[in-house]
C-alpha cells in the first residue's frame, strides 16, 4: 500500500462520521461546525461525604473545516481547556431554532485537538450516608436527554470509543452496572470501556451501594454458541425471576428471527410500570415493555439511527412486532411526515409507533419485510443508518421501487398536522406501550 493511499484511507475513516453530521451553519464571522471525537475519556468521582461529584472529560477530536466546534452538555457550569489553554464556551441555536448546542468560542483550523472539560453531575443522582445512587438514564422522544444530560457528549451521529474511570469515595462497597468491559482497579474504583460503535445514546451506566437492589444473574447461550451474561436487578419489593424468564423467551424469539445477539451482555433494570428505554444490550423497563426494548437491541441499538430523522424506523418496527407483525393492504392514512424534519432535529417523532407500524404492515403486503430485515441487520449491525440507507437496502433486496411509498407515507412534508389525529382518533402523545381501547384498535388496525 502506498503512503498516499494509506493517507486517504485513514482520512476517510477519521471523518466517516462527519458525513452523517448535520450541516455546518453561520456563526459570528465564520461557521459553527460539528466535530468528530476520536477518543473520549471520562474521569468520574463521587464524594458521598460532601454530596459532590466531579467529572473530567478529555476528548481527542478532529474537524474537517475551519470554524467554531459544537458539542453538548445540558447543565450549567463547565470549564474548558483546549490543547491545555483555557477557552471560552457559549451556547448557540441551530438554524430554525430546532435545538441548542455548546460552542467553543474560538475559530479553529481543520486538524486534531484535545479538549478538557470539568463538570459536575446534576441529574439522576442522590447521595445518602456514605453512598451514592447515580444513573445516566436516557430518553429519545425529547431532545437533549442522552449522555449530554449528565456529562459532555457529542451528537448522536458520532461513534467514538468511550472510557469511564469511576471512583466512589466510600468505605461501603458499590456496584457498577454498565454495558461495557469492566476492569477493577481497586475497591470502588473501576474502568469501563464501551465498544467503539457507541455514541451518546448507547451508554448504560448505573452505580449504587451494594445490596440496594434485588439481583439475579444467569447466562443465555446464543445460537452462535456464545455465552451471554444476563443481569436482572429490581427494587427490593419487585421480583426478578419473571423478568429473567420473559427475557429468555424474547432472546430466543429475536435470535430466531434476526440472528445472534450482537452485544456482550444483557442488563435489565426491571421497573414496576410505565414503558422503558433501550440501550445496546441493556434496558431499564417494565415487564410489559421488555420484549419491545429487547427488540431495540437489534433495531435502534444494533442497527443505529444516525439522527432524529432516522429514529422513527426503530419505533415503527418495534411497534409492528409488538402488534404481531400484521399485514395491511393500505396503511390507513394518506400521508405523513415522520422522518423529513429539519436535519437538526435530535429526537424521534412520537407518532413513529402507530404511523410507523401501519406503514410497515403495508410494506409487508408487498414483500416479506421480516426476511429483508434479517439481511439488513446482518449488513448494518453496529453501524449508523439513515432512512435513505434503509430504502436503498430494501429496494436492492426486493427489486421493488419503494422510494415513492416512503415519500408518500412517512417522509411527506405536505402532510397536515391534524390529519392523523382524525384518522386514529387518539391524541398525539408518547404512547410507547400504551394499550388501546377496542374502538381505537379497530380504528388503527
Ligand atoms: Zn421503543
Amino acid at each position: 500500500m502506498t503512503k498516499i493511499l494509506m493517507f486517504f484511507i485513514l482520512s476517510f475513516n477519521a471523518f466517516a462520521n462527519l458525513n452523517l453530521a448535520p450541516p455546518s451553519f453561520n456563526y459570528k464571522d465564520g461557521k459553527a461546525i460539528f466535530m468528530d471525537i476520536q477518543k473520549g475519556e471520562y474521569k468520574i468521582s463521587y464524594y458521598p461525604s460532601t454530596f459532590r461529584s466531579r467529572v473530567k472529560t478529555t476528548w481527542e477530536f478532529e474537524i474537517a473545516e475551519e470554524g467554531y466546534p459544537l458539542f453538548d452538555f445540558v447543565p450549567w457550569g463547565i470549564r474548558a481547556k483546549l490543547n491545555g489553554k483555557r477557552v471560552r464556551l457559549g451556547r448557540v441555536r441551530s438554524p430554525g431554532k430546532v435545538t441548542r448546542y455548546r460552542v467553543i468560542k474560538k475559530k479553529l483550523k481543520p486538524g486534531r485537538y484535545t479538549l478538557e472539560l470539568n463538570t459536575k453531575i446534576k441529574r439522576g443522582i442522590t447521595f445518602g450516608f456514605r453512598r451514592v445512587n447515580s444513573g445516566f438514564f436516557i430518553k429519545d422522544l425529547a431532545q437533549k436527554k442522552f449522555l449530554e444530560k449528565y456529562v459532555p457528549a457529542n451528537l448522536e451521529f458520532d461513534q467514538y470509543p468511550i472510557t469511564f474511570d469511576v471512583k466512589v469515595r466510600s468505605k461501603y462497597e458499590h456496584i457498577f452496572v454498565a454495558n461495557g468491559k469492566h476492569t477493577k482497579i481497586s475497591f470502588n474504583h473501576y474502568k469501563i470501556e464501551y465498544p467503539n460503535y457507541f455514541s451518546s445514546s448507547s451508554v448504560y451506566f448505573h452505580v449504587f451501594k451494594k445490596g440496594r437492589y434485588r439481583w439475579q444473574e444467569d447466562t443465555f447461550t446464543s445460537i452462535n454458541g456464545k455465552q451471554i451474561p444476563v443481569i436482572v436487578y429490581t427494587k427490593k419489593k419487585y421480583d426478578t425471576s419473571s423478568f429473567m424468564e420473559k427475557a429468555k423467551e424474547y432472546f430466543d424469539e429475536l435470535e430466531r428471527d434476526y440472528g445472534a445477539w450482537t452485544h456482550r451482555e444483557l442488563i435489565i433494570y426491571g421497573m414496576a410500570k410505565g414503558g422503558g428505554m433501550e440501550y445496546p444490550g441493556a434496558t431499564a423497563t417494565s415487564l410489559r415493555s421488555l420484549g419491545h426494548e429487547m427488540f431495540h437491541s437489534y433495531f435502534a441499538k444494533g442497527v443505529v439511527p444516525a439522527d432524529g430523522n432516522s429514529g422513527w424506523m426503530d419505533e415503527g418496527l418495534a411497534s409492528w412486532r409488538d402488534n404481531g407483525y400484521k399485514t395491511f393492504d393500505h396503511p390507513g392514512y394518506e400521508m405523513f411526515n415522520l422522518g423529513a424534519h429539519s436535519p437538526y432535529k435530535r429526537n424521534t417523532d412520537d407518532n413513529s409507533y402507530r404511523v410507523g407500524r401501519a406503514f410497515f404492515a403495508y410494506l409487508n403486503s408487498k414483500f416479506d419485510l421480516k426476511r429483508s430485515l434479517r439481511g439488513y441487520y446482518a449488513k448494518y449491525k453496529n453501524s449508523l443508518v439513515t432512512t435513505q440507507m434503509f430504502i436503498k437496502y430494501l429496494e436492492e433486496d426486493t427489486g421493488l421501487y419503494l422510494e415513492g411509498e416512503f415519500f408518500q407515507f412517512v417522509l411527506n412534508p405536505n402532510h397536515r398536522k391534524n390529519f392523523v389525529e382524525r384518522i386514529f382518533k387518539t391524541k398525539s402523545v408518547n404512547e410507547h406501550h400504551r394499550h388501546y381501547s377496542k374502538k381505537e384498535m379497530s380504528a388503527i388496525l
